[in-house]
Protein backbone atom coordinates (compact mmCIF):
# COMPACT_ATOMS: atom_id res chain seq x y z
CA UNK A 1 0.00 0.00 0.00
CA UNK A 2 2.96 2.48 0.75
CA UNK A 3 6.89 2.70 0.17
CA UNK A 4 7.47 0.77 3.13
CA UNK A 5 9.08 -2.05 1.40
CA UNK A 6 11.69 0.42 0.52
CA UNK A 7 11.75 1.58 4.15
CA UNK A 8 11.71 -1.36 6.18
CA UNK A 9 15.13 -0.18 7.63
CA UNK A 10 13.57 3.13 8.71
CA UNK A 11 12.50 3.74 12.23
CA UNK A 12 9.41 5.66 12.39
CA UNK A 13 9.41 8.29 15.16
CA UNK A 14 5.17 7.53 16.16
CA UNK A 15 3.10 5.09 15.05
CA UNK A 16 -0.70 5.68 15.17
CA UNK A 17 -3.54 2.64 14.71
CA UNK A 18 -6.98 3.69 14.47
CA UNK A 19 -9.79 1.91 13.15
CA UNK A 20 -10.46 4.86 10.65
CA UNK A 21 -8.55 6.93 9.11
CA UNK A 22 -10.23 9.39 6.31
CA UNK A 23 -7.41 11.01 4.25
CA UNK A 24 -9.09 13.22 2.29
CA UNK A 25 -6.81 12.06 -0.72
CA UNK A 26 -5.39 9.03 -1.64
CA UNK A 27 -2.15 9.12 0.86
CA UNK A 28 0.51 8.17 -2.26
CA UNK A 29 0.58 6.73 -5.61
CA UNK A 30 -0.12 2.81 -4.63
CA UNK A 31 -2.92 3.39 -2.73
CA UNK A 32 -6.30 2.73 -3.15
CA UNK A 33 -8.46 6.18 -3.08
CA UNK A 34 -10.86 4.74 -0.63
CA UNK A 35 -12.52 8.10 0.95
CA UNK A 36 -12.21 5.43 4.39
CA UNK A 37 -9.46 3.40 5.19
CA UNK A 38 -10.10 0.40 7.47
CA UNK A 39 -7.92 -0.61 10.14
CA UNK A 40 -4.69 0.90 8.92
CA UNK A 41 -1.98 2.96 10.66
CA UNK A 42 0.02 6.44 9.94
CA UNK A 43 3.87 6.56 10.23
CA UNK A 44 5.34 10.05 11.60
CA UNK A 45 9.07 10.53 11.18
CA UNK A 46 10.41 14.64 11.50
CA UNK A 47 6.96 15.76 11.94
CA UNK A 48 6.26 14.16 8.02
CA UNK A 49 3.87 11.49 7.45
CA UNK A 50 6.36 7.94 6.05
CA UNK A 51 3.61 5.89 5.22
CA UNK A 52 -0.07 4.92 6.03
CA UNK A 53 -0.80 1.60 5.71
CA UNK A 54 -2.70 -1.64 6.68
CA UNK A 55 -2.16 -2.40 10.37
CA UNK A 56 -1.18 -6.10 9.88
CA UNK A 57 1.03 -5.36 6.69
CA UNK A 58 2.99 -2.88 8.46
CA UNK A 59 6.62 -4.10 8.89
CA UNK A 60 8.05 -0.66 9.81
CA UNK A 61 8.88 -0.01 13.47
CA UNK A 62 8.46 2.85 15.73
CA UNK A 63 9.98 4.45 18.89
CA UNK A 64 6.83 4.89 19.89
CA UNK A 65 3.39 3.06 19.49
CA UNK A 66 -0.35 4.50 20.11
CA UNK A 67 -3.61 2.47 19.72
CA UNK A 68 -6.34 4.54 19.18
CA UNK A 69 -8.90 2.02 18.66
CA UNK A 70 -12.72 2.94 17.50
CA UNK A 71 -11.57 6.61 16.58
CA UNK A 72 -11.25 8.34 13.32
CA UNK A 73 -8.22 10.23 12.45
CA UNK A 74 -8.11 13.16 9.72
CA UNK A 75 -6.34 15.99 8.39
CA UNK A 76 -6.72 18.60 11.44
CA UNK A 77 -8.97 21.83 10.07
CA UNK A 78 -7.94 24.85 8.35
CA UNK A 79 -10.10 27.38 9.99
CA UNK A 80 -9.09 29.76 6.42
CA UNK A 81 -10.34 33.19 7.88
CA UNK A 82 -10.29 34.50 11.74
CA UNK A 83 -9.24 37.02 13.80
CA UNK A 84 -7.84 35.18 16.42
CA UNK A 85 -7.13 38.24 19.33
CA UNK A 86 -11.03 38.81 18.57
CA UNK A 87 -11.63 36.22 21.08
CA UNK A 88 -11.07 38.23 23.82
CA UNK A 89 -14.35 40.69 22.25
CA UNK A 90 -16.46 37.00 22.49
CA UNK A 91 -20.08 38.64 22.75
CA UNK A 92 -19.11 42.09 23.02
CA UNK A 93 -22.07 43.31 20.97
CA UNK A 94 -24.34 40.49 19.02
CA UNK A 95 -27.42 40.62 16.92
CA UNK A 96 -26.49 44.11 14.89
CA UNK A 97 -26.18 44.41 11.38
CA UNK A 98 -22.52 44.62 10.16
CA UNK A 99 -21.47 48.42 9.79
CA UNK A 100 -23.44 49.28 13.08
CA UNK A 101 -21.48 46.30 14.85
CA UNK A 102 -18.44 47.57 13.28
CA UNK A 103 -18.64 50.98 13.25
CA UNK A 104 -20.32 51.38 16.69
CA UNK A 105 -19.01 48.69 19.07
CA UNK A 106 -16.10 46.67 17.57
CA UNK A 107 -13.82 49.68 16.06
CA UNK A 108 -14.41 51.99 19.48
CA UNK A 109 -13.48 48.88 21.74
CA UNK A 110 -10.31 47.83 19.58
CA UNK A 111 -9.35 52.05 19.62
CA UNK A 112 -9.40 51.65 23.54
CA UNK A 113 -8.04 48.05 24.04
CA UNK A 114 -5.69 46.76 21.21
CA UNK A 115 -2.14 46.67 22.02
CA UNK A 116 0.36 43.81 21.69
CA UNK A 117 -0.71 42.96 25.09
CA UNK A 118 -4.05 42.18 23.85
CA UNK A 119 -2.93 40.64 20.79
CA UNK A 120 -0.82 38.42 22.41
CA UNK A 121 -3.25 36.99 25.16
CA UNK A 122 -6.63 37.14 22.42
CA UNK A 123 -4.56 34.89 20.30
CA UNK A 124 -3.58 32.31 23.10
CA UNK A 125 -7.16 31.72 23.71
CA UNK A 126 -8.25 31.61 20.15
CA UNK A 127 -5.00 28.97 19.60
CA UNK A 128 -6.17 26.78 22.60
CA UNK A 129 -10.23 26.51 21.37
CA UNK A 130 -8.68 25.88 17.91
CA UNK A 131 -6.57 23.19 19.45
CA UNK A 132 -8.75 21.39 21.47
CA UNK A 133 -11.23 21.13 18.76
CA UNK A 134 -8.97 19.73 15.95
CA UNK A 135 -7.88 22.51 14.05
CA UNK A 136 -4.16 22.42 13.40
CA UNK A 137 -3.68 25.57 11.01
CA UNK A 138 -5.48 29.02 11.36
CA UNK A 139 -5.65 32.19 9.15
CA UNK A 140 -5.41 35.17 11.09
CA UNK A 141 -6.10 38.98 9.85
CA UNK A 142 -5.17 40.98 12.67
CA UNK A 143 -3.45 43.77 14.32
CA UNK A 144 0.21 43.56 15.71
CA UNK A 145 0.76 40.03 13.69
CA UNK A 146 4.23 39.96 15.31
CA UNK A 147 2.35 38.99 18.46
CA UNK A 148 0.06 36.32 17.04
CA UNK A 149 2.74 34.60 15.52
CA UNK A 150 5.10 34.16 18.27
CA UNK A 151 1.58 32.95 19.88
CA UNK A 152 1.15 30.56 17.14
CA UNK A 153 5.09 29.60 17.43
CA UNK A 154 5.21 29.11 21.27
CA UNK A 155 1.91 26.98 21.04
CA UNK A 156 3.25 24.87 17.83
CA UNK A 157 0.39 25.36 15.81
CA UNK A 158 0.73 26.58 12.03
CA UNK A 159 -0.76 29.88 11.07
CA UNK A 160 -0.73 31.98 8.03
CA UNK A 161 -0.90 35.93 9.50
CA UNK A 162 -2.45 38.13 7.12
CA UNK A 163 -1.22 41.64 8.41
CA UNK A 164 -3.90 44.50 8.73
CA UNK A 165 -3.68 47.34 5.21
CA UNK A 166 -6.49 49.85 5.61
CA UNK A 167 -6.39 53.50 4.80
CA UNK A 168 -7.31 54.95 8.76
CA UNK A 169 -4.57 55.29 11.42
CA UNK A 170 -5.02 52.61 14.38
CA UNK A 171 -3.19 51.91 17.18
CA UNK A 172 -1.30 49.49 15.23
CA UNK A 173 -0.15 52.15 11.61
CA UNK A 174 -1.02 55.94 10.68
CA UNK A 175 -1.71 54.60 7.12
CA UNK A 176 -1.52 52.33 4.19
CA UNK A 177 1.92 53.15 3.60
CA UNK A 178 3.16 52.63 7.44
CA UNK A 179 1.00 48.80 7.61
CA UNK A 180 2.57 47.89 4.23
CA UNK A 181 6.15 48.53 5.17
CA UNK A 182 5.17 47.14 8.57
CA UNK A 183 3.80 43.87 6.72
CA UNK A 184 7.09 43.46 4.42
CA UNK A 185 9.28 43.56 8.21
CA UNK A 186 7.04 41.11 9.65
CA UNK A 187 7.78 38.73 6.56
CA UNK A 188 11.25 39.24 7.16
CA UNK A 189 11.42 38.95 10.75
CA UNK A 190 9.55 35.35 10.65
CA UNK A 191 11.34 34.28 7.53
CA UNK A 192 14.43 33.92 9.64
CA UNK A 193 12.86 33.58 13.13
CA UNK A 194 15.31 31.21 15.12
CA UNK A 195 11.95 29.02 15.91
CA UNK A 196 10.63 29.12 12.67
CA UNK A 197 13.05 26.76 10.67
CA UNK A 198 12.05 23.47 10.26
CA UNK A 199 14.66 20.84 8.18
CA UNK A 200 12.19 21.32 5.13
CA UNK A 201 11.82 24.66 4.71
CA UNK A 202 8.73 24.79 3.51
CA UNK A 203 7.12 23.35 6.32
CA UNK A 204 7.74 25.92 8.54
CA UNK A 205 4.67 26.94 10.92
CA UNK A 206 4.17 30.76 10.67
CA UNK A 207 3.85 32.28 7.38
CA UNK A 208 3.09 36.07 6.53
CA UNK A 209 0.42 37.35 4.19
CA UNK A 210 -1.14 40.52 3.27
CA UNK A 211 -4.89 41.17 4.84
CA UNK A 212 -5.87 44.04 3.10
CA UNK A 213 -9.26 44.74 5.05
CA UNK A 214 -12.11 45.51 2.36
CA UNK A 215 -12.15 47.09 -0.39
CA UNK A 216 -14.55 50.02 0.94
CA UNK A 217 -11.46 50.42 3.46
CA UNK A 218 -8.41 50.18 0.98
CA UNK A 219 -7.75 52.67 -1.71
CA UNK A 220 -7.02 51.68 -5.33
CA UNK A 221 -2.74 52.51 -4.67
CA UNK A 222 -2.02 50.49 -1.92
CA UNK A 223 -4.09 47.52 -3.69
CA UNK A 224 -1.79 47.94 -6.42
CA UNK A 225 1.37 47.85 -4.26
CA UNK A 226 0.37 44.89 -2.10
CA UNK A 227 -0.42 42.96 -5.45
CA UNK A 228 3.25 44.21 -6.48
CA UNK A 229 4.57 43.17 -2.99
CA UNK A 230 2.83 40.15 -2.80
CA UNK A 231 4.53 38.56 -6.16
CA UNK A 232 7.94 39.33 -5.08
CA UNK A 233 7.85 38.10 -1.61
CA UNK A 234 5.73 35.28 -2.72
CA UNK A 235 3.53 36.43 0.04
CA UNK A 236 -0.24 35.21 0.28
CA UNK A 237 -3.08 37.61 0.28
CA UNK A 238 -6.78 37.82 1.77
CA UNK A 239 -9.12 39.97 1.54
CA UNK A 240 -12.59 40.78 2.72
CA UNK A 241 -14.98 40.83 -0.56
CA UNK A 242 -18.96 41.23 -1.02
CA UNK A 243 -19.63 40.81 2.30
CA UNK A 244 -22.92 43.09 2.19
CA UNK A 245 -25.14 44.35 -0.17
CA UNK A 246 -24.39 47.95 1.10
CA UNK A 247 -20.41 47.45 0.08
CA UNK A 248 -21.88 46.45 -3.71
CA UNK A 249 -24.38 49.48 -4.35
CA UNK A 250 -21.37 51.53 -2.52
CA UNK A 251 -18.85 50.15 -4.73
CA UNK A 252 -21.18 51.08 -7.44
CA UNK A 253 -22.11 54.96 -6.74
CA UNK A 254 -18.02 55.80 -5.71
CA UNK A 255 -16.38 53.55 -8.95
CA UNK A 256 -19.03 52.78 -11.54
CA UNK A 257 -18.25 48.79 -10.86
CA UNK A 258 -18.84 46.15 -8.59
CA UNK A 259 -16.01 45.01 -6.23
CA UNK A 260 -15.03 42.10 -7.48
CA UNK A 261 -14.58 44.28 -11.03
CA UNK A 262 -12.96 47.21 -9.32
CA UNK A 263 -10.07 44.32 -8.07
CA UNK A 264 -9.60 42.93 -11.05
CA UNK A 265 -9.06 45.69 -13.15
CA UNK A 266 -6.61 47.19 -10.66
CA UNK A 267 -4.95 43.57 -11.27
CA UNK A 268 -5.50 42.71 -7.81
CA UNK A 269 -7.28 39.45 -8.12
CA UNK A 270 -5.31 36.11 -9.06
CA UNK A 271 -4.28 33.00 -7.29
CA UNK A 272 -2.53 34.47 -4.21
CA UNK A 273 -5.75 36.17 -2.95
CA UNK A 274 -8.63 34.52 -1.08
CA UNK A 275 -11.47 36.17 -1.23
CA UNK A 276 -13.47 36.16 2.24
CA UNK A 277 -17.45 35.88 2.23
CA UNK A 278 -18.32 36.64 -1.49
CA UNK A 279 -22.51 36.78 -0.02
CA UNK A 280 -23.58 38.81 -3.00
CA UNK A 281 -22.49 38.08 -5.78
CA UNK A 282 -23.76 37.75 -9.43
CA UNK A 283 -22.54 35.54 -12.53
CA UNK A 284 -19.85 38.40 -13.64
CA UNK A 285 -18.60 37.96 -10.21
CA UNK A 286 -18.15 34.16 -10.52
CA UNK A 287 -16.74 34.38 -14.14
CA UNK A 288 -13.70 36.97 -12.52
CA UNK A 289 -13.12 34.33 -10.20
CA UNK A 290 -12.82 31.57 -12.56
CA UNK A 291 -10.55 33.99 -15.03
CA UNK A 292 -8.18 35.00 -11.88
CA UNK A 293 -8.03 31.77 -10.13
CA UNK A 294 -8.76 33.92 -7.02
CA UNK A 295 -10.06 31.42 -3.89
CA UNK A 296 -13.58 31.87 -1.85
CA UNK A 297 -13.34 31.50 1.67
CA UNK A 298 -17.08 30.40 2.72
CA UNK A 299 -18.13 31.85 6.24
CA UNK A 300 -21.27 30.48 7.03
CA UNK A 301 -22.02 31.58 10.16
CA UNK A 302 -20.62 35.08 10.64
CA UNK A 303 -22.68 35.62 7.63
CA UNK A 304 -25.94 34.01 9.67
CA UNK A 305 -25.25 36.21 12.48
CA UNK A 306 -24.84 39.30 10.50
CA UNK A 307 -27.22 38.53 8.04
CA UNK A 308 -24.88 39.94 5.59
CA UNK A 309 -26.29 37.19 2.95
CA UNK A 310 -25.32 33.92 1.77
CA UNK A 311 -22.04 32.81 -0.20
CA UNK A 312 -23.54 30.26 -3.11
CA UNK A 313 -20.88 27.89 -2.74
CA UNK A 314 -23.27 24.85 -4.78
CA UNK A 315 -22.70 27.42 -7.63
CA UNK A 316 -19.35 28.23 -7.09
CA UNK A 317 -18.42 24.56 -6.43
CA UNK A 318 -19.68 24.03 -10.49
CA UNK A 319 -17.90 26.72 -11.16
CA UNK A 320 -14.85 25.16 -10.10
CA UNK A 321 -14.14 27.83 -8.07
CA UNK A 322 -11.76 26.89 -4.46
CA UNK A 323 -13.55 26.65 -1.61
CA UNK A 324 -12.41 26.66 1.92
CA UNK A 325 -14.26 27.40 5.35
CA UNK A 326 -13.26 30.13 8.02
CA UNK A 327 -14.41 30.72 10.95
CA UNK A 328 -14.09 35.11 10.93
CA UNK A 329 -13.57 36.08 14.66
CA UNK A 330 -14.66 35.30 17.80
CA UNK A 331 -16.60 37.95 17.78
CA UNK A 332 -19.20 37.49 14.97
CA UNK A 333 -19.63 33.60 15.38
CA UNK A 334 -18.88 33.60 18.59
CA UNK A 335 -17.22 30.86 18.59
CA UNK A 336 -14.02 29.14 16.40
CA UNK A 337 -15.26 25.40 16.24
CA UNK A 338 -14.90 24.05 12.71
CA UNK A 339 -17.24 20.61 13.44
CA UNK A 340 -19.93 23.62 13.77
CA UNK A 341 -18.61 26.00 10.75
CA UNK A 342 -18.37 22.73 8.67
CA UNK A 343 -21.96 21.38 9.61
CA UNK A 344 -23.50 24.87 8.82
CA UNK A 345 -22.18 25.49 5.68
CA UNK A 346 -23.20 21.72 3.87
CA UNK A 347 -26.50 22.90 5.59
CA UNK A 348 -26.73 25.87 4.40
CA UNK A 349 -25.34 25.23 0.57
CA UNK A 350 -28.77 22.33 0.81
CA UNK A 351 -30.83 25.38 2.15
CA UNK A 352 -29.57 28.13 -0.41
CA UNK A 353 -29.51 26.01 -3.90
CA UNK A 354 -32.77 23.92 -2.63
CA UNK A 355 -30.85 20.37 -3.54
CA UNK A 356 -30.19 18.02 -1.05
CA UNK A 357 -27.55 16.81 -2.71
CA UNK A 358 -25.59 20.34 -2.67
CA UNK A 359 -22.62 19.93 -1.08
CA UNK A 360 -22.19 16.71 0.46
CA UNK A 361 -20.64 15.53 3.57
CA UNK A 362 -16.80 14.44 1.92
CA UNK A 363 -17.00 17.94 0.04
CA UNK A 364 -17.65 19.93 2.89
CA UNK A 365 -14.67 17.87 4.62
CA UNK A 366 -12.28 18.79 1.92
CA UNK A 367 -13.53 22.70 1.94
CA UNK A 368 -12.39 22.57 5.21
CA UNK A 369 -9.42 20.90 5.04
CA UNK A 370 -7.55 20.78 1.72
CA UNK A 371 -9.51 23.64 0.56
CA UNK A 372 -8.04 26.07 2.93
CA UNK A 373 -4.60 24.58 2.86
CA UNK A 374 -5.41 25.81 -1.05
CA UNK A 375 -6.73 28.75 -0.40
CA UNK A 376 -3.60 30.09 1.81
CA UNK A 377 -0.94 28.39 -0.65
CA UNK A 378 0.18 25.48 1.71
CA UNK A 379 -1.46 22.44 -0.15
CA UNK A 380 1.54 20.78 -0.76
CA UNK A 381 1.93 20.87 3.07
CA UNK A 382 -0.59 20.71 4.97
CA UNK A 383 -4.74 19.61 4.14
CA UNK A 384 -4.67 15.79 3.52
CA UNK A 385 -2.98 12.46 5.12
CA UNK A 386 -0.39 12.05 2.67
CA UNK A 387 2.84 11.05 2.55
CA UNK A 388 5.70 13.78 2.45
CA UNK A 389 3.18 15.91 3.88
CA UNK A 390 3.82 17.21 7.76
CA UNK A 391 1.88 14.90 10.22
CA UNK A 392 -0.96 17.37 10.92
CA UNK A 393 -3.99 15.31 12.54
CA UNK A 394 -6.67 15.18 14.67
CA UNK A 395 -8.07 12.00 16.42
CA UNK A 396 -12.03 12.11 16.52
CA UNK A 397 -13.23 9.56 19.43
CA UNK A 398 -16.85 7.84 18.11
CA UNK A 399 -16.96 5.78 21.42
CA UNK A 400 -20.03 8.25 22.62
CA UNK A 401 -23.26 7.80 22.47
CA UNK A 402 -24.90 10.69 20.68
CA UNK A 403 -21.91 8.59 17.45
CA UNK A 404 -24.25 5.32 17.64
CA UNK A 405 -24.27 3.36 15.67
CA UNK A 406 -21.63 3.94 13.19
CA UNK A 407 -22.49 3.66 9.21
CA UNK A 408 -20.09 5.81 7.61
CA UNK A 409 -17.76 8.21 9.93
CA UNK A 410 -17.73 10.36 7.10
CA UNK A 411 -21.27 11.14 7.50
CA UNK A 412 -20.67 11.38 11.27
CA UNK A 413 -17.73 14.17 11.52
CA UNK A 414 -19.89 16.84 9.27
CA UNK A 415 -23.35 15.94 10.95
CA UNK A 416 -23.03 14.65 14.28
CA UNK A 417 -19.30 14.82 15.81
CA UNK A 418 -18.85 17.30 18.52
CA UNK A 419 -15.59 18.87 18.80
CA UNK A 420 -15.52 17.84 22.55
CA UNK A 421 -14.97 14.49 21.17
CA UNK A 422 -11.52 15.38 19.93
CA UNK A 423 -8.99 13.29 21.44
CA UNK A 424 -5.82 13.82 20.07
CA UNK A 425 -3.93 17.10 18.15
CA UNK A 426 -0.78 16.69 16.17
CA UNK A 427 0.89 19.53 14.20
CA UNK A 428 4.49 18.84 12.34
CA UNK A 429 3.92 15.41 14.16
CA UNK A 430 4.14 16.99 17.60
CA UNK A 431 1.23 16.02 19.72
CA UNK A 432 -0.38 19.57 20.97
CA UNK A 433 -3.53 17.78 22.58
CA UNK A 434 -3.17 14.52 24.28
CA UNK A 435 -6.30 12.94 25.40
CA UNK A 436 -7.59 16.14 25.75
CA UNK A 437 -5.38 17.91 27.08
CA UNK A 438 -3.35 20.75 26.06
CA UNK A 439 0.40 19.84 26.34
CA UNK A 440 1.89 23.52 25.10
CA UNK A 441 -1.03 25.70 26.96
CA UNK A 442 -2.00 26.46 30.49
CA UNK A 443 -5.84 26.17 29.90
CA UNK A 444 -6.39 27.64 33.57
CA UNK A 445 -4.00 30.44 32.96
CA UNK A 446 -5.77 31.30 29.63
CA UNK A 447 -9.12 31.51 31.36
CA UNK A 448 -7.65 33.93 34.29
CA UNK A 449 -6.17 35.89 31.22
CA UNK A 450 -9.66 35.92 29.87
CA UNK A 451 -11.58 37.03 32.62
CA UNK A 452 -9.13 39.88 33.50
CA UNK A 453 -9.60 41.73 29.90
CA UNK A 454 -13.40 41.13 30.89
CA UNK A 455 -12.76 43.21 33.80
CA UNK A 456 -11.22 46.12 31.50
CA UNK A 457 -13.50 45.92 28.82
CA UNK A 458 -16.80 45.94 30.34
CA UNK A 459 -16.62 49.51 32.10
CA UNK A 460 -16.53 50.47 28.19
CA UNK A 461 -19.84 49.00 27.26
CA UNK A 462 -21.90 49.88 30.31
ZN1 LIG B 1 -13.29 38.67 8.97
Amino acid sequence: MSETSQKESVQADLRINAHWIVPIESPCELTSDDQVLIDHCILIKDGLILAIEKQTDCQTSAKETLDLGQQVLMPGWINAHGHAAMSLFRGLADDLPLMTWLQEHIWPAEGQHVDEDFVKQGSELAIAEMIQSGTTTYADMYFYPQQSGEAALAAGIRSVCFTPVLDFPTNYAQNADEYIRKAVECNDRFNSHPLNQHPQNKHKLVQIGFGPHAPYTVSDEPLKEITVLADQLEMPVQIHLHETAFEVSESLEKFNKRPTQRLADLGFLNERVSCVHMTQIDDSDITLLQKTGASVVHCPESNLKLASGFCPISKLSQANIPLSIGTDGAASNNDLDMFSETKTAALLAKGVSQDANSIPAIEALTMATLGGARALGLEDITGSLKVGKAADIQAIDLNSLSSQPIFDPISHLVYCAKSTQVSHVWVNGKCLLNEGRLTTLNENKLIQQAKAWADKIQPAIN
